[in-house]
């Protein structure tokens, strides 16, 4: 089932929690939405689901091209998943899952027989139908979970919405659980879209990330496109550690502090307020001032205890930088706290007034 979300404004009192967001998704994708906390990524998901309106007028919601958007929840055909499993406590795992099939009206009920062959099978698909016979108080979270995912999936949605659906869990079992997760829906195909405001999560398991900031849509793409190619300061900042440079544009320079770089994108030979920002793992370093862009900075602390080496530096005009380094150019240098390097940025994305750009430097 293909999602649209037209001009979808909603606003909770006086409080706009979702202002103008239009979303596109394909039949059979994988979208994550995420986003900080606040930012409106449930609101968008109970819309989608229908048990939350746009503002009267304020957006349509079509499902398959149908305008559902004041329909009600229970005609969308939509399985749930939410952060806690909300299991029933005291029906038995196969129980929990047959529930869905059970309260059907007689004559949609599917026979005992295949509502027995249904759950079955489902367990088998989350890997679950050894522990049919349990009760959720004898299962681990991640068990509880799956169980959550079977039970949404029995009653073949064709709309597969999940609120952090691992977010209750250790780190440990949210990997493994999103792992699972992607090669499930690879399996199944249910268009699914999931709320998360991990954006390893995001990144690892879905086909496309919507990235949420104050009620709207910062950037839809690809895992790779949001990563490699961020369109605002907001997505590259949420989306890992970055280093901040605050300067400006000049004829056909930008400077920040110490560093400057070629940039010709700029439209006139005003000077323009920008900032440069550079990923830790976009920073070399270098024990002599090498005739490339870079700037002097005093070693303060490394962490060699990490799959590339984390190095805080204080630059001679005052500014705290990290950067990462792979272990064998950090063996290389020979590198030690208190030690004076040269730190150069392999790239930089430059905003001017929000504009982003890519800088090789
Ligand atoms: P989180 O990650 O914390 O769950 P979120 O991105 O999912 O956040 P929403 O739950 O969509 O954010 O909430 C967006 C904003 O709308 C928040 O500021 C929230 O307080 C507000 N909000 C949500 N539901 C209601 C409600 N029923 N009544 C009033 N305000 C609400």
């Amino acid at each position: 089932m293909s999602i649209e979300v037209r001009n979808v404004t909603k606003h909770f009192g006086d409080f706009g929690a979702l202002k103008n967001v239009s979303l596109e998704v394909r039949t059979g994708e994988l979208v994550a939405l995420l986003g900080p906390s606040g930012s409106g990524k449930t609101t968008l998901l109970r819309i989608i689901a229908g048990l939350e309106v746009p503002d009267p007028g304020e957006g349509l919601i079509l499902l398959n091209g149908e305008d559902v958007t004041v329909r009600h929840a229970g005609s969308r055909q939509v399985g749930f998943v939410f952060q806690h499993y909300a299991l029933f406590r005291h029906m038995t795992v196969f129980e929990n899952v047959a529930f869905g099939l059970r309260v059907r009206p007689a004559r949609q009920r599917p026979s005992k027989t295949e509502i027995r062959q249904r759950v079955m099978r489902l367990l088998k698909l989350v890997q679950l139908d050894w522990l049919a016979d349990r009760y959720p108080g004898q299962l681990s979270g991640g068990q509880r979970q799956r169980v959550a995912l079977a039970r949404a999936l029995a009653i073949e949605p064709k709309l597969l919405l999940l609120d952090e659906p691992f977010g209750a869990l250790d780190a440990r079992i949210r990997e493994e659980l999103r792992r699972w997760l992607r090669r499930l829906h690879d399996e199944l195909h249910v268009t699914s879209v999931f709320v998360t405001h991990d954006q390893e999560e995001a990144l690892e398991v879905a086909d496309r990330v919507v990235i949420m900031n104050e009620g709207r849509i910062e950037q839809t793409g690809t895992p790779e496109e949001v990563f490699h190619h961020p369109a605002s300061e907001f997505v590259i900042e949420f989306l890992g550690h970055v280093n901040i440079f605050h300067g400006r544009i000049e004829g056909d320079k930008a400077i920040f502090g110490p560093l400057e770089v070629e940039y010709s994108d700029s439209p006139t030979d005003v000077v323009l307020p920008a900032r440069g920002l550079v990923r830790p793992y976009h920073f070399d370093l270098a024990l002599e001032a090498g005739g490339k862009p870079g700037f002097r900075a005093t070693i303060l602390h490394i962490n060699a205890a990490a799959p590339q080496v984390k190095i805080e530096l204080l630059s001679d005009t005052g500014q705290s930088v990290h950067v990462e380094l792979p272990h064998d150019r950090y063996h290389e240098l020979g590198l030690a706290v208190s030690q004076t390097v040269f730190v150069t940025p392999r790239e930089i994305n430059v905003f001017v007034d929000n504009r982003a750009a890519a800088v090789p430097a």
